[in-house]
């Protein structure tokens, strides 16, 4: 569930939680989740740290304990929760403080957690080879479009491929291109100039007020909330722009929603079957 507003959120609510605690026992209670990447350490040898911060790269949560690390990449469905009593059947980490427990749980176990130390980080699939933080002064639209300038990708893989842009995932890449009004399917290097433009506002602003919305719904650290959005997992239901039913199409093997009137390829000919003339 997590996409980069989410992570945004969960980051700053951890980080006015865990200061000042230490481990005190670590459960894991899938292993199926859990990568030791320490040079042959034991989770154990996390015991008695400290925690010291939290930083958010692309996808991914990093947790400093002392020298070491624990690296958290949540991808689908995984979830953080505070809760001392969590109990769902999808816990599959349980890290123990003085005061505060951490739970990592993740339904369909897709996610990953990396015990690890700084030295060991290009062993974590995608982590070194992130692109430009998209909540970074260095995402210029100078830099936006170098990188979509060279693309021969459809939009939407450009979008969500994480060493160009980190990190776009499948919620956020339908809504930025509801908002910019650009197809999913067309390809970067037919998108005009305003449109490239507007592809970049969108997603500075896309994500600036979802990171707002999010906040001020103050939801539980494992509740999705996702209400806000304007196309995604909304098929059949009417554009909120104009009334079209949205539609679902499968783009390079990932689910898009999107307005056929409002996203329409170049030199489409639009055909609204709903209508009765
Ligand atoms: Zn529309």
């Amino acid at each position: 569930m997590p996409e980069l507003p989410d992570l945004v959120i969960i980051q700053e609510r951890l980080v006015q939680e865990l200061p000042g605690e230490i481990i005190q026992a670590i459960e894991i209670v899938d292993p199926i989740v859990v990568r030791n990447l320490t040079g042959g350490q034991s989770e154990n040898s996390f015991l008695n740290l400290p925690f010291e911060g939290l930083e958010r790269n692309g996808p991914f949560l990093n947790f400093q304990f002392g020298s070491k690390n624990l690296v958290i990449h949540p991808m689908l469905a995984g979830r953080f929760s505070l809760d001392p009593k969590y109990k769902k059947k999808d816990l599959c980490v349980r890290i123990r403080f003085q005061n505060k427990v951490l739970n990592y749980a993740d339904d369909v176990r897709m996610g990953k957690v990396y015990f690890t130390e700084p030295e060991y980080y290009n062993q974590i699939p995608k982590y070194t080879d992130q692109g430009i933080n998209l909540l970074s002064d260095e995402f210029t639209e100078e830099e936006f479009l170098n990188r979509l300038n060279k693309s021969r990708q459809q939009t939407r893989a450009f979008l969500m491929d994480q060493t160009k842009l980190s990190a776009l995932g499948n919620a956020y890449a339908d809504e930025v291109l509801f908002d910019a009004k650009i197809h999913p399917k067309t390809p970067c290097y037919k998108l005009q100039e305003e449109e490239k433009k507007q592809l970049y506002l969108s997603i500075k602003t896309i994500l600036t007020n979802s990171i707002e919305y999010i906040r001020k719904k103050q939801a539980p650290l494992d509740v999705k909330v996702r209400d806000h959005v304007k196309v995604r997992n909304r098929k059949n239901e009417p554009c909120p722009r104009c009334g079209t039913t949205i539609r679902r199409a499968n783009v390079l093997g990932h689910d898009s929603f999107f307005c056929p009137n409002c996203q329409r390829m170049a030199g489409e000919q639009f055909i609204d079957w709903n209508k009765t003339y």
